[in-house]
């Protein structure tokens, strides 16, 4: 039986990645870039407002494309892709966790963890069963048919939390999870983050709040669109 050639990628590979705004005045708000998260990585990103952080993220989400440079996720280089290609290798992959939750406010707690299950490939039969194992993998499992409106902030980010990993992704990325939560229920929200990645999940948390950066396994910086090591 011939062998198969595999080559080892890391989970995620930015190359020499600009993103450029044009103006005027043009905004460079990432500039050549380059960053390795490999499979199970726990990485903070701090750094000001307007630093780039969020254009980071969402490059690294799929969302948006470099302008310069190549972004390979899962081995797979994203820039080759059109549309359906890059949402279907996002559904499969990746997981977000939002700074204002971004609940459906006219939903359940169990409908907002099923429905982005609709888009992905998660067979049928097991959408629900994985909601809600995830619901209660987060404590929220007693508010299934709850609307979001009644519940706390922490509760909101831990229904946002559970949708974000009830397709099981290998990448997690979430853009300033504890901005609008208080000291007590960053905690919870970072414990129950670090409980996923030990399970195997790749975490990348932007923040600009130095406590939450440390508990990451490695710490980036990034200043004006430039990214740098900070530990
Ligand atoms: P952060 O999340 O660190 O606050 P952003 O990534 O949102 O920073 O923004 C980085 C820079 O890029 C800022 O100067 C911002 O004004 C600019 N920027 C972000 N998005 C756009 C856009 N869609 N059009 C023009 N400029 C943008
Ligand atoms: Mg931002």
């Amino acid at each position: 039986m011939a062998e198969a050639l595999v080559v080892d990628h890391p989970l995620v590979e930015l190359r020499d990645v600009t993103r450029s705004f044009p103006g005027p005045p043009e905004v460079q708000a990432l500039k050549s870039v380059n960053l390795q998260v490999h499979a199970g990585d726990y990485v903070s990103i701090v750094g000001p407002s307007g630093s780039g952080k969020s254009t980071m993220l969402n490059i690294l989400g799929l969302v948006d494309r470099p302008s310069v440079g190549e972004y390979r996720l899962a081995g797979t280089l994203t820039g080759n892709l059109d549309e359906a290609g890059r949402s279907a290798l996002r559904a499969s992959r990746i997981g977000f966790v939002f700074q204002a939750f971004h609940l459906l406010p006219r939903r359940s707690v169990l409908e907002n963890v099923v429905l982005p299950m609709l888009y992905n490939a998660t067979p049928r039969a097991e959408r629900e069963d994985r909601a809600r194992a995830a619901l209660d993998r987060v404590g929220m499992s007693h508010r299934l048919g709850a609307g979001p409106a009644t519940l706390s902030g922490g509760e909101r980010q831990r229904v946002a939390v559970a949708r974000a990993v009830a397709s099981r992704p290998d990448l997690l990325l979430a853009d300033e999870p504890t901005g609008n939560l208080d000291e007590r229920t960053t905690a919870d929200v970072m414990d129950l983050l670090e409980d996923l990645h030990s399970d195997g999940i790749a975490v990348v948390v932007i923040t600009h709040d130095r406590d939450v950066a440390d508990r990451a396994d490695r710490a980036l910086r990034i200043t004006d669109g430039r990214l740098s090591v900070l530990r």
